[in-house]
């Protein structure tokens, strides 16, 4: 529909173009003309088409000398949007139920009580493990007071210093301005992915079994979780200050 719309706009040589200009647009500029109430079907779908392109790309897009219907699917679909942070949950270096909750996480689609409370499922949307703030991602991953604690003795152990507010915005550092190096880069994002999956874990803990673990427990339980996968898949030619620097944790 979009190449009938530029077909329309450019006023292409061709018998059924002139047809549409000639009894609906007339005189009208395409860009600002609205199909009529009660006008053909067809004449209000090249309206609203145009109308959504317009709003993607402007008006001069009909105006171009040429139209590439993979590049506007592209556009329309979003294909476009790299998501920096995909790669770095993907890595095989992670644990793959470490993996999923982390990337649900990311795209907040944890059924959270918020979540489950907006489309009416439970009442109650409190954070379990503090119960001080609501029980959605934006404040589980990390505002909470128990996930904060917990992913702040994890920076401690790993030596790093950022000072960041959420999920995103943390591994948004590790992955562009941590600079330990490939490796200990990879085990930060493993750890990272592992504080995750244990809060989330945490999290329905308290929902569940009506228990939560101390602090202590889970950051032990993480530095523990970390330590084995990545000495499990430690590479062989990993250099020594790497090799050291693992083994000190
Ligand atoms: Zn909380």
């Amino acid at each position: 529909m979009g190449k009938v719309v530029w077909d329309i706009a450019r006023k292409a040589d061709n018998l059924w173009v002139k047809w549409i200009h000639d009894k609906y647009i007339r005189t009208n500029d395409l860009s600002t003309f609205a199909a009529p109430q009660g006008d053909n079907w067809v004449v209000k779908a090249i309206c609203r088409t145009k109308e959504k392109l317009i709003r993607f790309y402007g008006v001069s897009w009909m105006y171009n000398q040429k139209y590439s219907i993979a590049a506007i699917y592209q556009k329309l679909m979003d294909f476009g949007v790299k998501v920096n942070w995909c790669q770095a949950i993907w890595n095989h270096q992670n644990v793959p139920k470490h993996r999923f909750v982390c990337w649900l996480a990311m795209k907040d689609r944890l059924q959270t009580s918020y979540r489950l409370a907006h489309i009416g499922v439970c009442e109650n949307n409190s954070c379990l493990l503090c119960d001080s703030g609501m029980d959605d991602g934006k404040h589980l991953f990390f505002e909470c007071c128990y996930s904060e604690q917990c992913i702040n003795k994890i920076k401690r152990w790993l030596g790093i210093n950022a000072v960041t507010n959420n999920l995103h915005q943390m591994l948004e550092w590790v992955n562009i301005r941590y600079k330990g190096g490939k490796f200990r880069k990879k085990v930060v994002i493993a750890s990272l992915m592992v504080v995750v999956y244990k809060i989330w874990q945490e999290r329905n803990n308290v929902l569940w079994n009506q228990y939560v673990h101390t602090i202590d427990k889970v950051v032990n339980d993480i530095k523990s979780d970390v330590k084995q996968r990545v000495q499990f898949r430690v590479p062989r030619r990993l250099g020594e200050e790497d090799r050291q620097w693992l083994y000190s944790l």
